[in-house]
């Protein structure tokens, strides 16, 4: 059977807008989606997204603004849906936790942890923080019974709650956690471990709708609605078309998820507990990324920094928000994010490197050749080390990309084209034609440097998907061509387009 791979970002919370923090998830993980259909082949690849609907935090949102709470997060969706597609965010399933087939599947994971005895109903007392969404022991708070997440006062609740059996399952839970790799970058690793170290209390999945009645009802109790993180997390698989025990036995074992380091502790203690509840295997992986931070500051809905990612993609033009994420920040660990880094890594990196060996190398074709290529790529010393360079990136990017190092493998695409600049300037192709007794040796540079432009351009496509498929027309390729190794794509006789300017250098900020 084909290797397969499911592959999700988090479900977006939706009390308000996108923001560039949300942005840096989706891009990360759609480069790496589109790494993997590559690599796999596209029908192997299920890419999942959406909105997390319910819950306290939306339910105050929609009320704060007027509004019922459907018809806000109708609104919120939509954003997303827009944020997604300015982004060109390659999802297969847009999943919103209110359609009713996802509340379908969650009433049916409950009822199967209920009828396994995995759910029970007790008595509860307990300080609760609104904002979080969650009852928190007296020790985990800060002094003043403050909410180390929220540093505001929890509230004091009783009543009568159903539980997930958590503390049962922590071996188990142990052992997918320490799986290799199960914890991506493993930085993270330990948290989770000191956590299981000791007893963990079960989980509350009940909210009485005497309280909150925005949620999926629980389907042996009429009384309660869902708790909001049992019902996101089953969106990662609800929508499948098949969502069989055997089908989500086949994927959840391929299924890695990105998620921020914010919300680690649920997903490595809550989402294996659900799932090993209900008799279903643990998923692969998580894959967890740091926060953004501008000005010294965290992107987040609370601290009101909330740049809209869609303006950066009208401003700079498409894949230019995407590439300096993935470039500038290493994956795993927090990010500075500001627009003069944006620009300086704009006019080095796209206008210098990328964009202007692009037109040097197309016009020169043009001007000598009247676009044809005339030859093979050289053979000399110079000609083969360039080839070399070349030849080895789609297979060093790939290896970084696999193991998240999305900064990396740029690098190594970027010393190719580093390596093309300077073999432009050490082989003087324009001095060189000034005497037609060269052109010979000319068709052999520039055919060098064609080829090689097309393989860089192929192995920048999931992390510039519409710079690469530019460059790729401007060559005048067809898609086999395309992927083809170094010295089996562009042939002589083949013709190449005249330039145009893919990234017009900045001069100024933009305000
Ligand atoms: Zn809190």
């Amino acid at each position: 059977m084909a290797e397969k791979v499911h592959i999700t970002t988090a479900i977006t919370y939706s009390n308000g807008p996108p923001h560039i923090g949300h942005a840096y998830e989706y891009l990360a993980t759609d480069s790496y989606v589109r790494y993997q259909r590559r690599k796999l082949g596209r029908e192997n690849v299920t890419f999942v997204t959406g909105t997390d609907e319910h819950g306290d935090k939306n339910y105050r949102a929609a009320l704060a603004e007027g509004l019922k709470p459907k018809p806000f997060v109708d609104r919120i969706s939509e954003l997303f849906r827009a944020a997604h597609a300015g982004l060109n965010i390659s999802y297969d399933y847009f999943v919103r936790t209110t359609d009713p087939r996802h509340q379908e599947f969650v009433q049916r994971m409950l009822q199967r942890a209920r009828d396994r005895d995995e759910i029970y109903y007790r008595d509860y007392e307990g300080l609760y923080c609104v904002g979080c969404e969650r009852f928190y022991t007296e020790k985990e708070l800060l002094p003043g019974n403050l909410c180390p997440a929220h540093n505001r006062a929890v509230e004091f609740i009783k009543e009568g709650n159903y539980f997930l059996r958590l503390e049962k399952h922590r071996a188990e839970i142990r052992s997918h956690v320490e799986r290799p790799g199960f914890i991506r970058p493993e930085r993270y690793l330990n948290e989770v471990l000191n956590m299981l170290a000791e007893p963990i209390e079960d989980l509350c999945i009940s909210r009485p709708k005497s309280r909150l009645d925005w949620g999926i009802e629980l389907p042996f109790d009429s009384n309660y609605v869902t708790y909001v993180w049992y019902d996101a997390f089953c969106a990662y698989v609800s929508e499948l078309p098949d969502t069989s025990d055997a089908a989500l036995s086949a994927i959840l074992p391929v299924t890695e998820h990105f998620i921020g380091k914010d919300i680690l502790k649920t997903h490595a203690i809550y989402w294996p507990a659900m799932l090993i509840s209900v008799g279903l295997p643990v998923y692969r992986c998580l894959n967890v990324h740091g926060w953004l931070n501008y000005g010294g500051q965290r992107f987040s809905k609370s601290s009101g920094n909330v740049a809209d990612p869609l303006e950066y993609e009208k401003t700079y033009g498409p894949d230019v928000l995407r590439y300096f994420m993935l470039r500038d920040i290493v994956y795993g660990l927090d990010g500075d994010f500001s627009d003069e880094r944006i620009i300086e890594r704009y006019n080095a990196d796209l206008a210098n490197d990328l964009g202007n060996l692009t037109s040097r190398v197309l016009s020169m074709t043009q001007r000598y050749f009247g676009g044809e290529i005339t030859s093979a790529p050289g053979a000399n010393a110079e000609d083969r080390a360039l080839a070399g360079v070349f030849a080895a990136i789609a297979e060093k990017a790939g290896a970084f990309t696999e193991e998240l190092a999305f900064n990396r493998a740029l690098e190594v695409i970027w010393q190719a084209l580093d390596a093309a600049n300077k073999y432009i300037v050490a082989t003087s192709p324009f001095t060189l034609a000034k005497d037609r007794a060269n052109l010979p040796r000319v068709a052999e540079i520039l055919a060098t440097l064609l080829e090689g432009l097309r393989v860089a351009a192929d192995t920048l496509e999931p992390f510039m998907p519409t710079a690469a498929r530019r460059i790729l027309e401007l060559l005048a390729v067809d898609e086999q061509s395309a992927r083809a190794p170094y010295g089996r794509g562009l042939k002589p006789g083949h013709r190449v387009k005249p330039p145009v300017p893919l990234f017009p250098r900045i001069e100024k900020p933009h305000n």
